[in-house]
């Protein structure tokens, strides 16, 4: 059973990770990030709330983000566990989960906290290029797509997210620094977390993560 947390700040690498790390243990990739992306894309309620705060690199309020959380990890595909990418971001939403896995006799196997220093990761963040039908991440020089402008998984478009402009990130980090960075003593004292160098090659940071959760 494989039940993951992935920490860090925007850019630290947690979708790329997540993503090799669904693949290997055959658990689903879940990013709030990706849930409230999908909502704009189809124009439903729930989507047009959040765009107003994503917009801004604010957080969406925590009780439009658990509920959804809290039924996603109640589909079949988790019988084997999850990967969590982008939640809890609050002390708020990390009680509730608390509380809710309790309920549900669950607990969690690892957190895993990506560090990375602010300095790499504005270009990271700046760079950075997603595929609008399958969520793919690249980079503009650290992880090219072969044609420009195209995925290379999926042939969908790959655009830059209104939320990765220069002014919005920075938002996002202090966003970051203030509600979700406590989490990583709130984890540290469950006993929970491990912490991954995230400055390495994306290839060396996953090795990292397998020695951690075993082959
Ligand atoms: P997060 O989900 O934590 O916000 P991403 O996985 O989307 O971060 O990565 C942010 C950007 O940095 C993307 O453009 C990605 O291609 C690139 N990236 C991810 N991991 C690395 C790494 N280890 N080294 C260099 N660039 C990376
Ligand atoms: P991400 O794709 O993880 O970078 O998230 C993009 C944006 O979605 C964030 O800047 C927030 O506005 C919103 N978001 C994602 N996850 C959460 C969460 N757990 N709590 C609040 N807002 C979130």
């Amino acid at each position: 059973m494989k039940r993951l947390v992935l920490l860090g700040p925007p850019g630290a690498g947690k979708g790329t990770q997540a993503a090799k790390i669904s693949a290997k243990y055959e658990i689903p990739h879940i990013s709030t990030g990706d849930i409230f992306r999908k909502n704009i894309k189809e124009g439903t309620p729930l989507g047009k709330k959040a765009k107003e705060y994503m917009d801004r690199g604010e957080l969406v309020p925590d009780d439009l983000v658990i509920d959804r959380v809290e039924d996603r990890l109640t589909w079949d595909d988790c019988v084997n566990g999850f990967m969590l990418d982008g939640f809890p971001r609050t002390i708020y939403q990390a009680d509730a989960f608390k509380a809710w896995l309790a309920e549900n006799d669950s607990c969690l196997d690892a957190v895993l906290n990506i560090s990375v220093p602010e300095e790499i990761l504005l270009p990271r963040m700046i760079g950075r290029r997603v595929c609008r039908s399958c969520g793919a991440t690249y980079h503009v020089t650290n992880m090219p797509t072969k044609v420009e402008g195209v995925c290379d998984k999926c042939g969908g478009e790959v655009y830059q997210r209104d939320d990765d402009k220069e002014g919005t990130v920075l938002n996002r980090f202090k966003v970051y620094d203030a509600q979700t960075a406590p989490l990583i003593d709130y984890y540290e004292k469950d006993g929970s977390i491990r912490n991954i160098d995230g400055t390495a090659d994306p290839n060396e940071v996953f090795d990292v993560i397998v020695d951690i959760l075993g082959a």
